[in-house]
């Protein structure tokens, strides 16, 4: 099959007038540009263009991001893995929105798409799924619980979707900790011609070295990445709870070596757990960059691999 270095071109000049940055790119917009000081990390779209030619015709939308491409470029690339990002919407302290591992997810499968394209990989990043496990938050209102059986249902439905169109591995970036694909996967793999693997975003690089106090749902990791990935839809932090949760009175769950789920609104009154008072948006372009960079390395891996020869 083609390339799409060998089909599909981009002349630059077309590029930079499709691409309005403060449109279609929130995350690379010329006001935040202007103040990141570690923007260089992130170059701009339009100066790192996979394939240009000065005659050719414009194609819009970036190639790794499947929403934003038409069949003339999926007719000529030769994806070798897909990442399906996968959320939750639920309730983040008063300051966070209800999307904000929607919004995580996305931008750093986005991220890490781009970065392992310009490697070389061709990977295409599916529309991700809003909805996580969030059993233990029926009772906040909106929560929208989608249960891990339903989960699997789907994550069959993409796998089958995929095997029967030659795309031999699949990873689920997730985004939220109430979702565990591992159980899934050890189901379906047996049955399936796709490799499927899963990561967890947030626990790719270890956070402590950025962070006073990481957090676990809403505290300051999470919120420094929002006030790099979304800080318009950040209220001030003035506005938000202080995150502090109570533990189990058993003392191996306090302890982490038993494990049972958490009563979300008799742990936290804000819904948060973990304080977010030491976020900052430097702090999450740093670690969104370690991140993005680390998954990308895995991305360019995996897609080199050969699935029926995955042992050393
Ligand atoms: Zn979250």
């Amino acid at each position: 099959m083609l390339s799409i270095r060998e089909e599909v071109r981009w002349p630059v000049s077309n590029r930079a007038q499709l691409i309005a940055p403060d449109q279609t790119h929130p995350y690379f917009t010329s006001r935040r540009a202007a103040s990141n000081p570690y923007e260089s990390v992130f170059t701009s779209f339009r100066e790192t263009d996979c394939a240009i030619s000065p005659t050719g015709p414009a194609v819009p939308g970036e190639p790794w991001l499947l929403s934003e491409v038409t069949w003339k470029t999926v007719r000529a690339t030769d994806y070798e893995v897909a990442v399906l990002p996968w959320g939750a919407t639920e309730a983040h302290n008063f300051h966070l929105p209800y999307g904000t591992d929607n919004h995580e997810g996305d931008y750093v499968a986005r991220e890490a798409g781009r970065r392992a394209w310009e490697a070389g990989a061709r990977v295409a990043v599916l529309p991700g799924i809003p909805f996580g496990v969030n059993t233990g938050q029926l009772d906040i209102r909106l929560c929208i619980n989608m249960n891990p059986s339903t989960q699997g249902a789907i994550l069959s439905d993409v796998a089958h979707s995929l095997e029967a169109q030659g795309i031999r591995k699949l990873v689920v970036l997730n985004g939220h900790g109430g979702n565990d694909f591992r159980q899934m996967i050890r189901e379906l793999q047996p049955a399936s011609g796709v490799f499927i693997s899963t990561i967890n975003w947030w626990s790719c690089v270890d956070s402590k070295p950025y962070f006073d106090e990481p957090g676990d749902h809403g505290g300051e990791l999470e919120t420094s990445a929002m006030l790099h990935i979304r800080p318009d839809l950040v209220l001030p932090l003035s506005e938000a709870g202080k995150g502090k949760a109570r533990t189990f009175r058993v003392k191996a769950f306090r302890e982490g070596w038993a494990w049972a789920p958490r009563e979300w609104t008799r742990v936290t009154e804000d819904t948060g757990v973990g304080n977010p008072a030491a976020a900052s948006a430097e702090k999450g372009v740093r670690f969104l960059d370690a991140v993005t960079g680390k998954i990308a390395g895995f991305l360019v891996e995996l897609a080199a691999a050969n699935p029926d020869d995955m042992y050393e």
